[in-house]
């Protein structure tokens, strides 16, 4: 057989002396990496992807994941990865996939931006002992409120309010399918929103059955491929996503493989067993500003007018799209960054296309208020959130909510070893495997996910408080409240936010 070139990432190393032989390990990976030697537990190297599902359950420690030392010579251009991948493609002749958030080494803005505090003059709140309001709304909002008396003496909102998604906290989960990720992660996601107070989102994969009952929680998605989209599923949610584009691969389709499209997929999406499900890069129905308002109304009309939301992939020109989007009546616009995470994606799209979030939220927010049509509608910034002090940033950048996907999945015990693609995740979270998928129970997960956005929320709290406001539509946009630390003119220009010191 032909030998690869490549060489393993990373090396499994079993102490035989501690190893009791259980062979837990073997059952555990979802690589197939360990297999029974008759007297010990042999490990295929080349097969691992540092999952370290293995060594958590393992129990004697017995498990060591270890990087490759073997290494290349150095050159300043021809990096190890650069080589890996040449020797991949000239072997397969093939697009090389991938998963989850780029891996190129582009800055990260918000570990160069910093928040305001106060102190002295304008005291701060403490957010233990004085009440603090997360509660956002998404939607499209009046130009003006005008009010009758109502006959008692009283007042009466006398402005027809478009619908609103109510959260009780400014985070949301990202559009992931079901196909790309289990149906117990799917489950774990809804139960977890419905607790919380907030949404998930069905990502381009149709709603299965069993998620109907959670329909007060969750937005539906409709994407190029119109996978699993029928009347009912569009009125199933509280919203209704158009998918243009996604961060992880702007300008290209999704691409679920065969091997995960089981029974279950197969009928959510409305597709053949076994086929892999491919949508296509555009909208076939989508030319124009003129013909995104057309499916903008369409959806509106077949849902009784709930909220529309337009995602889109953050590309250079992305303050003028949004706008266009906007303008086409669009009542939440989704930008997804270039970090964004992805089920499968190709690795050259995944790592050189789009622009990251904070640029896209900072230029988009200026660019609707400037037209005065912010209030049109909500900002969600997506595309690489790690942290409350991420989502406080992009906040007061301009977003109205956050949404996340990587951090919810490693939430659920995801290793971001950035290999949902291949349908193996020994976690349960991106197979469909059924020895895998049900050693993700949707109860314990749900909690792990309620527990994070609890977290976060509680420190989104504690910012609010040192900065002196209770309410998170105070810091919405409150870029007087941020400084940047090593960024140039231009890009704090680009942000908005002045240098540290001034
Ligand atoms: S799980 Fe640990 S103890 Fe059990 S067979 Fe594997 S290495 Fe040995
Ligand atoms: S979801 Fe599973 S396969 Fe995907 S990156 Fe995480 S651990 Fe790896």
């Amino acid at each position: 057989m032909f030998k690869s070139f490549v060489p393993p990432e990373f090396l499994a190393e079993i102490d035989q002396g501690k190893c009791r032989k259980c062979r837990r390990c073997i059952q555990n990976c979802g690589w197939d990496v360990y297999s029974w030697g008759g007297d010990r537990v042999l490990a295929d190297d080349t097969k691992c992807v540092a999952c370290q599902r293995c060594y958590l359950f393992c129990p004697e420690e017995a498990i060591s994941i270890k990087s490759n030392p073997l290494a290349f010579k150095e050159h300043p251009a021809w990096s190890d990865d650069h080589r890996k991948k040449i020797y991949l493609q000239a072997e397969t002749g093939g697009v090389l996939l991938t998963s989850m958030g780029a891996s190129t080494p582009y800055p990260i803005l918000w570990d160069n931006i910093l928040i305001d505090a106060c102190q002295v003059t304008n005291p701060s709140i403490d957010p233990l002992r004085e009440p603090m309001e997360l509660r956002t709304y998404l939607g499209r909002k009046p130009d003006s409120l005008e009010f009758e008396e109502d006959g008692d003496g009283g007042l009466k909102l006398k402005t027809d309010v478009a619908p609103q998604v109510k959260l009780d906290t400014p985070f949301i989960f990202a559009p992931m399918s079901y196909g790309a990720l289990s149906l117990n992660a799917h489950k774990s996601l809804a139960m977890a929103a419905k607790e919380l107070g907030i949404v998930m989102n069905t990502g381009e994969g149709g709603l299965h059955q069993d998620l109907y009952p959670y329909r007060d929680n969750i937005i539906v998605q409709c994407a190029s491929g119109r996978f699993g989209v029928h009347s009912e599923y569009l009125n199933a949610g509280v919203a209704v996503e158009i998918k243009i584009g996604q961060g992880a691969k702007p300008g290209i389709g999704g691409h679920l493989p065969g091997e995960k499209v089981g029974m279950e997929v197969s009928k959510t999406r409305m597709i053949p067993q076994g086929t892999d499900a491919l949508s296509p890069a555009p909208h076939h129905d989508i030319y124009s500003i003129e013909d995104l308002r057309q499916l903008i109304y369409a959806l509106k009309e077949a849902t009784d007018y709930k909220p529309v939301s337009v995602k889109i992939a953050a590309v250079h020109n992305v303050a003028a799209i949004a706008s266009g989007i906007v303008r086409a009546g669009a009542d939440m616009v989704y930008l997804d960054g270039a970090r964004g995470g992805t089920g499968a994606a190709p690795t050259i799209i995944r790592d050189h296309l789009g622009i990251p979030i904070e640029h896209a939220v900072a230029a988009v927010d200026d660019r609707l208020r400037q037209e005065g049509i912010r209030h049109m509608a909500s900002i969600i910034a997506a595309g690489g959130i790690r942290s409350s002090a991420d989502a406080a940033k992009a906040i007061a950048l301009g977003a109205d909510v956050v949404s996340l996907g990587t951090a919810a999945l490693i939430a659920m015990g995801c290793r971001v070893c950035g290999k949902c693609y291949t349908g193996n995740c020994s976690w349960g979270i991106t197979t469909q495997r059924p020895e895998l998928t049900r050693r993700l129970d949707p109860e314990i997960f749900a909690e792990r996910l309620y527990n994070l956005i609890t977290a976060w929320s509680r420190e989104l709290k504690e910012i609010l408080g040192a900065l002196g406001i209770n309410a998170v539509e105070s810091l919405r946009g409150n870029r007087e409240r941020l400084r940047g630390v090593g960024l140039d003119s231009l890009t704090l220009d680009i942000l908005g936010i002045k240098p540290a010191g001034r």
